[in-house]
């Protein structure tokens, strides 16, 4: 099976994505953003991660990397999807370096194109389940019963990032970022480019499968 990157804004979609394709085709999904909320925030690093989480700039690639190369390592000879890695060609060149250490390698990256309009209500009004990471949507995807995890019961909860503000701030660092990123992969061939919201779960698997 493909191994495969994302790469999408914020509220793009990769959670939602990665869930079904996880779910369909037994991928292991490796969300960076999800290994560094995971740091427990008592402890000085966590403290400094969730500060520049909150803020919607980058953690620093040494703290990313330590974390990915420790989960790849862990998972190796299974397929995986990368969620929110590499966001910069220096991490693409990083990752890269990783890969080939670990005897891995990736095969195919998705680029989910989604206009800033829709991203903000999405990040706006998402809501996770702290337990099984089911995610839903105030506005798109309400749970049966507001605020209540359809599957485990669990309260939902925001993430501290998704406000207007920080959100603006992710858009503009992805936007910065990602222009070059999508470069580099178009030019080793591995780039799709894929509607993120029509149809975006099929065109997915159609490329996965058929390729
Ligand atoms: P995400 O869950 O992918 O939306 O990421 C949430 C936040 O985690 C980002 O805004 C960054 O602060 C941090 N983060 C996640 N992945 C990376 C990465 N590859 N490099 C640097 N920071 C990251």
């Amino acid at each position: 099976m493909k191994n495969i990157l994302f790469i999408a804004p914020p509220a793009g979609g990769k959670g939602t994505q990665s869930g079904l394709l996880v779910e369909n085709f037994g991928y292991i999904h490796i969300s960076t953003g999800d290994l560094l909320r995971d740091i427990d925030e008592s402890s000085p690093l966590g403290k400094k991660i969730r500060e520049i989480q909150v803020s919607g700039k980058l953690v620093d690639d040494e703290t990313v990397f330590e974390l990915l190369e420790e989960k790849l390592q862990s998972i190796k000879g299974k397929p995986f999807l990368l969620d929110g890695c590499a966001r910069t060609v220096r991490q693409a060149e990083l990752l890269e370096q990783v890969l080939y250490k670990l005897d891995m390698q990736l095969d195919l990256v998705i680029e989910l194109d989604v206009p800033y309009d829709i991203l903000l209500k999405r990040a706006t009004g998402r809501i996770s389940c702290p337990k099984c990471k089911a995610i839903f949507n105030k506005y798109f995807k309400p749970p049966h019963e507001e605020g209540v995890c359809d599957h485990c019961h669990e309260a939902l909860v925001s993430r501290n990032d998704d406000n207007e503000e920080t959100f603006k701030t992710r858009y503009e660092t992805y936007l910065e970022n990602a222009t070059p990123l999508i470069e580099y992969y178009k030019n080793l061939g591995k780039l799709v480019k894929i509607d993120g919201i029509n149809n975006t779960y099929e065109m997915i698997s159609e490329k996965i499968q058929n390729d």
